[in-house]
């Protein structure tokens, strides 16, 4: 049987093998490995391509986050605002610091920050609020950046799963005072291994993040601050400088198997779509619907030869790391029937429609096999 698979990267490398075999030649010509042309180059291109000022390639998307609430001035005693949901990067960055997060409830739609409940978990020791523009849609930025404006908070954005998405016409990695990327191998615009940037608007801030990304030094062997070793590495970018121009053909091809999925699925009443929420669009870094008896419907799909994941199993609040913060079952309902609920299906560029009509015919008959024994289940009960 073949299997339908999460990702498949093979395909994207066969089409782009010459160029991008090519792109790495010429490094290794070069040898020159850390913070060159590359490097340099992509950041103005990403930057361009966010419509923003200065990019500052580093290690990931995680130290993407954590140099960005460095340089806002993070640290211990003081609370950053995260979501619930979301991959667990978003909150772990702030413990680093010292800093504890204050997780939020999602809105059960769109998955993400639920805005109207942010304002009541402000305090005195808030400096942060981190809006997760999670599966590849915006969080409600609009909202949200009053609401930073009004209290004087930093806004990062964790753009780690939306580069190519826009929010009210502009890209998402425009708004705030940090936008994180990560170019984790299977993001929509992924390296050859672990890799992230920051793109800002402000001089300073790019200024304090290349400080941030070597050892805190601006002049070589110079240390002003605390800092990091974390840089994106010349290959890395090479191999990102050959995909950039292809990404938002391949965010197309996204949407387009997006609309198959729901055009098909949106007929069975147990399914819920996902949404593209209003000002929003939508680059579906993962399409996820919620299925009733989710882990049933993803172990049948399963013997029908369909892969399928679980983005995220756990909501952050009832994270084993975090139980010294004293959150419950109950805290936060929508992320945690979200948690229960959620299911991604097979979603890449380089998908096949008979293969999207696979998935599609799979669901369809994982639900009748999991619903016809939850009846006889009942039944036995009776
Ligand atoms: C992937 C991801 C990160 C972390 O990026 P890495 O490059 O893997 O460190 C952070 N936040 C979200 C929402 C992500 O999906």
């Amino acid at each position: 049987m073949q299997i339908v698979k999460m990702l498949n990267l093979e395909r994207q490398y066969a089409s782009l093998r010459p160029e991008i075999d090519a792109a790495i030649g010429q490094v290794l010509a070069r040898q020159n490995f850390i913070l060159g042309d590359e490097v340099a180059t992509l950041e103005q291109e990403i930057a361009m391509y966010c419509r923003t000022g200065y990019g500052v390639g580093v290690a990931s998307g995680t130290d993407a986050l954590l140099l960005s609430l460095k340089a806002a001035g993070v640290g211990p005693g003081d609370e950053v605002i995260v979501p619930a949901f979301t991959f667990v990067a978003t909150a772990d960055t702030v413990s680093l610091l010292g800093a504890t997060p204050v997780f939020a409830d999602i809105d059960p739609a769109s998955y993400t920050m639920d805005v109207t409940t942010l304002e009541a978990l402000v305090t005195p020791a808030t400096k942060a609020i981190i809006a997760v523009h999670l599966y590849g849609q915006a969080a409600d930025i609009f909202p949200i950046a009053t609401l930073a404006k009004k209290y004087g908070l930093a806004l990062l954005g964790d753009t780690a799963q939306a580069l190519g998405a826009t929010y009210a016409g502009e890209p998402v990695c425009s708004y705030g005072d940090f936008g994180c990327l990560s170019f984790f191998p299977s993001k929509n615009l992924g390296a050859y291994g672990d890799g992230g940037m920051i793109v800002t608007a402000s001089a300073e801030v790019a200024s304090s993040l290349k400080m941030l990304r070597a050892h805190g030094s601006r002049k070589k062997y110079r240390s002003e601050t605390l800092g990091w070793n974390s840089r994106l590495d010349e290959i890395q970018a090479a191999i990102l400088r050959v995909k950039l121009p292809y990404l938002d053909q391949w965010n197309r091809a996204r949407r387009e198997h997006a609309v198959r999925y729901s055009d098909a699925l949106g007929q069975l009443d147990e399914v819920v779509l996902p949404i593209v929420a209003p000002r929003c669009s939508h680059v579906f870094h993962q399409y996820t619907i919620r299925v009733p008896e989710r882990d049933r419907v993803q172990a049948a799909l399963k013997e029908l030869g369909v892969e399928s994941a679980v983005h995220y199993p756990i909501p952050l609040h009832l994270q084993p790391m975090y139980r010294s913060l004293g959150y419950q079952q109950g805290s936060l309902p929508e992320a945690e029937k979200a948690a229960r609920e959620v299911l991604s299906l097979p979603i890449y560029p380089d998908l096949e429609e008979s293969e999207v009509n696979r998935v599609v015919r799979a669901v369809k008959q994982a639900l009748l096999s999991t619903s016809a024994r939850s009846r006889v289940a009942l039944s036995g009960v009776a």
